[in-house]
C-alpha cells in the first residue's frame, strides 16, 4: 500500500486529510507526520509545510516530498532534506486564481490610495484627497517573477485595465505584457512601472534584492505590492524609502519573520497595508486533489510539472 505522510493544519486536519483522500484515491495510507507509530522507512510520499529539520532524512524511500505550498524554502531551509527525491511545488488553479485576485485587490488599493481612506476611518476624518484619481489605464505595474503565479498575476493585470510589465531571468511572451529579462533588463523594467508586485521566489540570488536603491528607480508615485517572501525585501530600505517619500505605498503580504512582531513599524506606518501571508492559501480539498493527481502520476511513472530545480534553486 502507497503511504502518505502529511504535515499541514496539525494532528487536527487528518480526519479531513483522510476524508477527502478516501474519495480520491481510494487505497492510498493516510497517516500523521506525528504520529509515533509511522516507520520512516515505509514512507513513500511526504506532503509538508514547514518539516522539522531532519525528519525527511531519515525517509528514506520517499518517491517525492510535496510541497504543502507554492514556494519551497520553508523544505530547502533544512539543509538535510534528501536533495536527491523530487520535490514538487503545490499547484492548482485555485491558489493561481487567489494570487491573482489579491493582487488586483493591492493594484485598485494602491491606485485609489486606499491607505489614506484606511487612516481617516480610523481617525473618523472625512480624508478628501488633494489628487484627482488616475485611471488603471495610467498606472503602470511592473510583475517581478514571471512563473506560475506572476505571469497569469500578470495577464490578469492586463485584462484589468492596467499597463502592465514584467521581468524575469529568462525572456518571455506574454499577452498584453511587456516583458523584460535578466539583470541588463531590470534598470529599464524598473524606470517604466508605478508599482513593483514582487513575485519571486525566495533564493541566494533573490533575497535582498529589494533595497533602497531599487525602490527609488520606480516612477513617483510609487507603490510595492510583496506577495513572494519577506526577505526579498529589505525591511530597513522599505521604511527609509516610505518615510522619504521614494516610495508611497506597500501592501506587503509576507515579511522577514512571521508573524510580523507587533513592535514592527509597519504595522502602524499611514501608507502600508497588511496582511497575514493570506495572498494565495488553497483549501484542503484543492490540496489534497492536486497532490491526488501528481500521485498518481508519478506512481504511473509520468513527469510532473512544478518540480522544483536544484540548480535553478526554484
Ligand atoms: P516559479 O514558478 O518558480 O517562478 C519564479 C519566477 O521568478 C520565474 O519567472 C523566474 O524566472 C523568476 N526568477 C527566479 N529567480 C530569479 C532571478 N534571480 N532573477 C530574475 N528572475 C528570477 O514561482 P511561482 O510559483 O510563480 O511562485 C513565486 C513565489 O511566490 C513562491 O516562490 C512563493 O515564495 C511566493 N508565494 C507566496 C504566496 C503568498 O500567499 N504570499 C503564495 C504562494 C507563493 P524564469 O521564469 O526566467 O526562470
Amino acid at each position: 500500500m502507497v503511504c502518505l505522510v502529511i504535515k499541514q493544519g496539525g494532528s487536527a486536519a487528518l480526519p479531513e486529510w483522510k476524508a477527502l483522500f478516501a474519495r480520491l484515491m481510494p487505497g492510498l495510507e493516510v497517516r500523521d507526520w506525528n504520529d509515533p507509530t509511522v516507520d520512516p522507512v515505509h514512507v513513500d510520499y511526504a506532503l509538508v509545510w514547514k518539516p522539522d529539520p531532519g525528519r525527511l532524512a531519515k525517509m528514506v524511500n520517499l518517491k517525492a516530498i510535496l510541497s504543502a505550498a507554492v514556494g519551497v524554502d520553508h523544505i530547502t531551509c533544512d539543509p538535510t532534506w534528501p536533495k536527491n527525491v523530487p520535490l514538487i511545488r503545490m499547484g492548482g488553479e485555485e491558489p493561481v486564481m487567489q494570487m491573482e485576485d489579491y493582487v488586483l485587490w493591492a493594484a485598485f488599493s494602491i491606485l485609489r490610495d486606499a491607505a489614506s481612506w484606511r487612516v481617516g476611518q480610523q481617525d473618523k476624518v472625512w480624508t478628501r484627497q488633494d489628487a484627482p484619481a488616475r485611471t488603471s489605464a495610467e498606472m503602470t505595474i511592473g510583475v517581478m517573477g514571471l512563473g506560475s503565479l506572476g505571469a497569469p498575476v500578470a495577464m490578469r493585470l492586463a485584462r484589468a485595465g492596467f499597463q502592465v510589465s514584467g521581468w524575469a531571468r529568462h525572456a518571455k511572451t506574454l499577452e498584453g505584457v511587456t516583458c523584460y529579462a535578466g539583470a541588463e533588463g531590470l534598470s529599464a523594467f524598473l524606470h517604466a512601472c508605478d508599482t513593483l508586485v514582487c513575485l519571486l521566489p525566495e533564493t541566494p540570488e533573490t533575497t535582498g534584492m529589494v533595497t533602497y536603491d531599487l525602490l527609488a528607480q520606480l516612477r513617483k508615485p510609487a507603490g510595492l505590492i510583496n506577495v513572494g517572501r519577506g526577505p526579498l525585501v529589505v525591511e530597513a530600505d522599505l521604511l527609509r524609502a516610505l518615510n522619504d517619500g521614494a516610495l508611497h505605498t506597500a501592501v506587503l503580504d509576507v515579511f522577514d519573520k512571521e508573524p510580523l512582531p507587533a513592535s514592527s513599524p509597519l504595522w502602524v506606518h499611514p501608507r502600508v497595508l497588511i496582511t497575514p501571508h493570506a495572498a494565495a492559501d488553497a483549501s484542503r480539498p484543492a490540496r489534497a486533489a492536486y497532490v491526488a493527481s501528481v500521485i498518481e502520476a508519478l506512481e504511473q511513472g509520468k513527469d510532473v510539472p512544478l518540480r522544483y530545480d536544484p540548480a535553478k534553486g526554484y
